[in-house]
């Protein structure tokens, strides 16, 4: 049994279409999927259509961003009912937020010599609602100034770089309540990669903040080396917090993701599904099932 958790299409900055995402992970054997675009269930309805047909279990998920501590962090919510108002609300405000970063950016890079138009980005994002600085970086592709989306965040765009541009993120402890409320469950994604490495997700971190309703952390994810997956696979055990891996495939827009590439055990998976089972009973809302 094959199990992978953390994949993105191109509702958000993967570039495969829904369909073609849950074809391809029939085609490299994997029996579960998640479908997790970054703050939208716009992908949903296609893959799901496609799921049922090609055997292929679906778990439908989000990558919400959030905000921890003044540090940014991706929460994986699964099995929510996407129609939940504080959800859905919360989900628009990170869209808007992402929109309303794309003429700041545009503007930095003007400053640097760098002449990139919002209609091209607009072009290279197509059918994304999460537009986002991988959209940026395939504009800076096709206008030749760098070879690909990589050299793009290293150069320009990554945290540390002359045309980052902070954007709206949904407070993480309000974020866990409110997909608790929705009837999902919550895995905080890539918890200690570089980019995201803060102390508030210590072991007293991650503790406190299953307090407040998290139900697991990704533990086998790329951006973690072997040492910290050790670390991080005691802390949940210690925690009992489920712990997941995961792809995080983003199709050609992020080498080094090949779907399947980590994956979760499927009595970490059996664990999380009752979570999410009990968090629909008590949320007593309407939720998506696994399609099988
Ligand atoms: P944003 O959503 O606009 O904040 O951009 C973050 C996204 O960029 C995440 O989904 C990352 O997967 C992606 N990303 C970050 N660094 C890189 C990189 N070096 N190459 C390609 N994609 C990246
Ligand atoms: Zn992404
Ligand atoms: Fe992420
Ligand atoms: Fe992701």
């Amino acid at each position: 049994m094959r199990i992978d958790l953390h994949s993105h299409s191109n509702r958000s900055d993967g570039t495969s279409s829904p369909a073609e995402l849950v074809r391809h992970a029939r085609d490299v054997g994997l029996d579960v999927l998640a479908i997790t675009d970054h703050d939208t269930t716009e992908g949903w309805a296609e893959a799901a259509n496609v799921a049922t047909r090609e055997g292929v279990a679906l778990v439908r998920g989000i990558e919400v961003s959030c905000r921890h501590t003044g540090h940014g962090v991706h929460l994986l919510a699964y099995l929510p009912d996407p129609t939940y108002p504080p959800l859905a609300v919360e989900l628009d405000r990170v869209i808007d937020g992402r929109n309303a970063r794309l003429p700041a950016t545009l503007e930095k890079l003007r400053d640097l010599g760098i002449d990139i138009d919002a209609q091209a980005v607009r072009r290279c994002a197509g059918h994304a609602v999460a537009m986002g600085r991988p959209h940026v970086a395939d504009a800076l592709v096709q206008a030749g100034v760098v070879r690909d989306r990589t050299e793009a965040f290293d150069r320009f765009l990554g945290p540390n770089g002359p045309a980052y541009v902070r954007r709206y993120a949904a407070e993480l402890t309000e974020m866990l309540e409110t997909v608790a409320a929705a009837g999902g469950v919550s895995v905080i994604a890539h918890p200690w990669a570089e980019r995201h490495n803060h102390d508030a997700l210590d072991a007293a971190g991650l503790a406190y903040l299953k307090d407040v309703g998290l139900a697991g952390i990704e533990v086998d994810h790329q951006d973690h080396d072997t040492r910290t997956r050790e670390v991080l696979r005691d802390i949940a055990r210690d925690l009992d917090l489920v712990a997941t891996g995961s792809s995080d495939y983003h199709g050609l827009g992020k080498t080094g993701h090949e779907l399947g590439c980590n994956t979760t055990d499927p009595e970490q998976l059996t664990r999380l599904l009752a979570l999410a089972e009990k968090s629909a009973a008590v949320s007593g809302r309407e939720t998506p099932e696994v399609l099988r």
